[in-house]
C-alpha cells in the first residue's frame, strides 16, 4: 500500500490526477504480487529448444529430484567415510559410477564445464603453452571463449593450423620445451564444412604420448550412451576420447547427460590426481545438492533400464512428430481464441533444436502452432505483442518470432503442462 501511495503522490506532484481508492487498492495488490512472486519463475518452454541454457537446460529425472530433496532436508555422508568414521572425499559419491560409465581411471567434479576446463588447464599447464587448432578456438555464448579461458588459467595460447584445415605436422611443429598441454575442443555450436581437415583425437593422442605432453579434450555436451539407439544423431562420448589417448576429458552435467549443472572431469589417475590437488578445485567444488542429483542421474544410466523414459532430456528429444502434432491440435482452438481475430492460427511442420551447443546442425522434425497476423502491415509488431501476452500468463509461455509470425513448438510441452496452458489461454481475454 505504501508503494502504491508513494507512486500516486509522485504522479500527483508531476501534475497527474488523483487516483480513485479502487485504483489505489488494485495497484497495491499488483505491487504486492510482484514483490512476492519468485524471480526464478516457472515457464512453459515452447521454443523448440530442448536443452535451453536461458531456460535452465536439462530437466532432471524424478530419481534425481527425490534425491535432491532428501539431501537438502538432512545430513548426509558428503565427505565422510562411514567405514573408518573419518573424513572422506566428496568425489567418491560419483567416482565409481563415472568410472563404470566412461572407463576412466579417475574422476572429479566441479561446478560446470567451463570451470572444469579452467581447472584442468591451470593444474596441468599453468605458465606453459596450450596448443590448440585455430578451428577449435570456440566461443560458447559470449562468456566462454577458449582464448580467454586459457588466459584465465595462466596458459599461453598457441593456435596451430588454419580455421578450416589443421594437420598432424602442425601439432608436431608447435611442441617444444614450453609446451604444457595439447587441447581439442568439440565444435558444439557450429560446423566447418567444405575444404576441411581435422586431426582426429587418436592422432593427437598418439602425438601427445610420443612427445610426453598431456592431452585434454573438452567435449562440451558429452553423451554417456550412444544416442543413435534412440534414433538421434550420435554425439561424442567421453569413453571414446579416453580410448583415443586423452589424459583428461571434460563435459557438462546438464547438457546431453540430463543431470544437474556440473563439470565432469574423467581421465588418468595421474592427471586427475594433479587436478584434485590444485587449490582451484576447492574453489570450484560442487554442493551436496549437485552431487545428490548427479549420483541419482548416473544410477539411471548404470541401470541401463528405460533411459528414454526416465531421463526427461531423452524423452523430449525422442518425442514423435505425430505426438507433438496431436498436442498442437488440442491446444489450437484455445490459442486461436486467445490470439483473437487479428491472427490466423494453424499447425505447421518445424524443426526442434537439441540446444546448448549439442549437435548444432541436427534438427528434430516437430510441429508448431503458428499465429500469423492477418494484416501483413505491422505483422512483426503484432506477433511481438502476442508473444508478450503469452509471457504475461501466470505461468509465462515462451515461443519465438520467425518471419513475422509467432511459432510455438510444442515438443517440450509436457502433458502435465498442457492442461495448465489450455486453462490459462481460455481464462484470458482475447
Ligand atoms: C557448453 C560447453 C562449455 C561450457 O560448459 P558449461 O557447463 O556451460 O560451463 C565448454 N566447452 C564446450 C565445448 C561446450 O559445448
Amino acid at each position: 500500500m505504501q508503494g502504491a501511495l508513494a507512486s500516486a503522490r509522485r504522479a500527483l506532484a508531476d501534475g497527474g490526477s488523483e487516483p480513485s481508492p479502487d485504483a489505489l487498492v488494485l495497484e497495491a495488490v499488483r505491487l504486492a504480487r510482484e514483490a512476492l512472486a519468485p524471480r526464478l519463475r516457472a515457464v512453459t518452454n515452447l521454443t523448440g529448444t530442448v536443452i535451453h541454457t536461458n531456460l535452465g537446460r536439462a530437466l532432471l529425472a524424478e530419481e534425481a529430484v527425490e534425491s535432491v530433496a532428501a539431501a537438502m532436508r538432512g545430513y548426509g555422508a558428503l565427505e565422510f567415510d562411514l567405514g573408518g568414521g573419518d573424513r572422506g572425499d566428496r568425489d567418491d559419491i560419483v567416482e565409481g559410477l563415472l568410472r563404470e560409465l566412461t572407463g576412466a581411471e579417475a574422476v572429479t567434479v566441479v561446478n560446470n564445464n567451463a570451470a572444469a576446463v579452467v581447472l584442468a588447464l591451470a593444474a596441468l599447464a599453468a605458465r606453459k603453452e596450450a596448443v590448440i587448432s585455430h578451428g577449435e578456438l570456440i566461443e560458447i555464448g559470449g562468456a566462454f571463449r577458449m582464448p580467454d579461458i586459457m588466459k584465465a588459467a595462466g596458459c599461453r595460447l598457441v593456435a596451430v593450423g588454419t580455421t578450416n584445415r589443421t594437420h598432424p605436422k602442425d601439432y608436431e611443429g608447435a611442441i617444444g620445451p614450453k609446451t604444457g598441454i595439447l587441447v581439442k575442443a568439440h565444435w558444439s555450436n557450429y560446423a566447418i564444412t567444405g575444404f576441411t581437415k581435422v586431426v582426429d583425437e587418436a592422432t593427437v593422442g598418439e602425438i601427445a604420448k610420443r612427445r610426453g605432453v598431456p592431452f585434454l579434450v573438452d567435449l562440451g555436451a558429452g553423451a554417456l550412451v550412444d544416442l543413435s539407439q534412440f534414433g538421434l544423431p550420435k554425439e561424442p562420448m567421453p569413453g571414446e576420447s579416453l580410448a583415443a589417448g586423452a589424459d583428461v576429458v571434460t563435459f557438462s552435467g546438464d547438457k546431453l547427460l540430463g543431470g544437474p549443472q556440473a563439470g565432469i572431469l574423467v581421465g588418468t589417475r595421474e592427471a586427475i590426481g594433479k587436478i584434485k590437488k590444485h587449490p582451484l578445485k576447492r574453489a570450484l567444488r560442487c554442493s551436496k545438492i549437485t552431487l545428490a542429483a548427479l549420483e541419482a542421474t548416473l544410477r539411471v544410466y548404470a541401470s541401463g533400464h528405460r533411459l528414454a523414459e526416465r531421463l526427461p532430456v531423452f524423452a523430449l528429444l525422442t518425442r514423435s512428430e505425430a505426438d507433438i502434432r496431436a498436442a498442437c491440435e488440442r491446444v489450437l482452438p484455445h490459442l486461436a481464441r486467445f490470439a483473437g481475430e487479428a491472427f490466423a492460427v494453424g499447425i505447421e511442420p518445424c524443426a526442434s533444436q537439441i540446444g546448448s551447443g549439442s549437435l548444432p546442425v541436427e534438427r528434430l522434425p516437430s510441429a508448431a502452432l503458428v499465429a500469423r497476423p492477418v494484416n501483413a502491415k505491422g505483422a512483426g509488431r503484432a506477433a511481438g505483442r502476442l508473444s508478450e501476452r503469452l509471457r504475461e500468463l501466470p505461468q509465462p509461455a515462451v515461443g519465438r518470432i520467425h518471419d513475422g509470425a509467432l511459432w510455438l513448438d510444442l515438443r517440450c510441452l509436457r502433458s502435465s503442462e498442457e492442461g495448465v496452458l489450455i486453462v490459462q489461454l481460455s481464462g484470458a481475454a482475447p
